[in-house]
């Protein structure tokens, strides 16, 4: 693979078929030796892929720091996102860039081992690592697989850790960030699996090449999963900084959609107005918004932004851990308040105000940022759909009350299910 600031990197090859280890190194190179990876990794401008945006480098650095042996490294492929398939693709397509990518991390930290994360309800993509680890010829890392069970929290680092020591998918509060998480005794450093593969090519090609993608405040490329208005749910790879609609065009998506979900289902709605923001963070950060796990849902026209909106509050809300009252009690109201409103009752003005409160008294109180997630979320769709919002409190019937749900929710349990009124 040349240096070239072309794409694809991270998808470069077949898409969908996992490159055997021969044909990864035809393809990538073998991993160099990396003796000062995390400056260079500081150098590039590295954030995390996996929807927090930390530094990659600074993380590592902090466990790198601690003491003693048997530091673990953690891949975190969970993809707890439900329109998020974007660690799935790159792992059926380059596994040993992620694993090249988690070598060279732990090697950086002190760590003999690895472990990698893949949710057991992905048997394709178990399937996939299995088979990649088989391959593996490494003898400075020893490589394990863990299947936690799917949820939306399970992939949140702290829960992960959590599973990984005590086999249960709850986060961990933390008062200050980063904190050291531990798996016994031992410092651990979590990773998403798509900053793994970056930190792979980083490490073949250093900082420079990196940054010939992106804008200067948000270097390189990224995996993005676009779902909701097109035909089929498709990942790309970009370069940071390129507008959202050119992103919606390039995937094969409605490039006029009525409004976009960006950044999973704790993210923004972004309205027509911003269709043509660059998805970088500097971009993003003065819309309320960030481009988090890489999620985007186009809306098409016509739909009902408040109904979707509370179909994914009330999964949401589903999803919590219930270990914190202003989550396991605040967000079933929030998305009771929603129905209420979605359903254009009388009580539809009283909710509309409710939900104001609500969002407020929950904001800030949970032990990890899935309420907050939450409460952005039904914040920027108040926004985004004011219009929408605004016949709902009025009592108008919805325009689009026949109309299929466009945004992908697992099923919930037959008595909490919505009916699509
Ligand atoms: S805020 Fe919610 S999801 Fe997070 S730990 Fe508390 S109960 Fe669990």
């Amino acid at each position: 693979m040349s240096g070239r600031a072309t794409l694809p990197r991270l998808l470069a090859g077949t898409v969908g078929r996992p490159a055997r280890l021969p044909e990864h190194h035809e393809r990538f190179g073998a991993l160099p030796a990396t003796p000062g990876l995390l400056d260079e990794l500081e150098a590039a401008g590295l954030t995390g892929r996996g929807g927090a945006a930390f530094p990659t480098a600074r993380k590592a650095a902090v466990v790198r720091s601690q003491r003693g042996h048997g530091k673990i490294l953690v891949v975190n492929a969970m993809e707890g996102e439900p329109a998020a398939h974007k660690d799935r693709t790159l792992l059926a397509t380059n596994p040993h860039l992620v694993l090249d990518g988690a070598v060279a991390l732990a090697r950086a930290i002190g760590a003999a081992r690895v472990a990698v994360a893949v949710a057991r309800d992905e048997q394709a993509t178990v399937s996939v690592v299995r088979r990649a680890l088989a391959e593996r010829t490494d003898r400075t890392v020893a490589f394990a697989l863990h299947t936690p069970p799917w949820r939306y929290v399970a992939g949140e680092e702290s829960a992960l850790v959590h599973w990984l020591n005590d086999h249960e998918s709850l986060p961990q509060y933390r008062p200050r960030r980063p904190t050291i998480l531990r798996i016994g005794h031992a410092p651990v450093l979590v990773d998403n699996a798509e900053t793994c593969a970056h930190v792979a090519l980083i490490a073949r090609h250093g900082a420079a090449w990196f940054r010939g993608l992106g804008t200067a405040a948000s270097p390189g490329s990224t995996l993005v999963s676009v779902t909701g208005a097109i035909a089929r749910p498709t990942v790309l790879e970009m370069a940071l900084g390129t507008p959202l609609r050119s992103v919606l065009r390039a995937a094969g998506a409605d490039p006029e959609p009525a409004a976009v979900l960006l950044g999973g289902y704790g993210g923004s709605w972004l309205g027509a107005a911003h269709l043509d923001v660059p998805l970088a963070h500097e971009s993003l950060a003065p819309l309320g918004a960030a481009l988090g796990a890489g999620v985007i849902v186009a809306l098409p026209a016509g739909a009902c932004g408040v109904r979707e909106t509370l179909r994914v509050a009330r999964w949401m809300a589903h999803e919590s851990a219930r270990q914190c009252g202003p989550c396991a009690f605040g967000l079933p109201a929030l998305a009771e308040d929603l129905h209420v409103l979605a359903r254009s009752t009388p009580g539809a003005p009283a909710a509309l105000e409710r939900l104001g409160r609500r969002a407020t008294s929950i904001e800030g109180r949970g032990a990890c940022r899935h309420p907050d997630g939450v409460v952005r979320m039904v914040r920027s769709a108040l926004d985004v759909f004011a219009a929408h919002v605004d016949e709902h409190q009025r009592g108008a019937p919805c325009a689009a009350r026949a109309q299929r749900p466009v945004i992908a929710v697992p099923a919930l349990e037959p008595e909490e299910d919505l009916a699509w009124e």
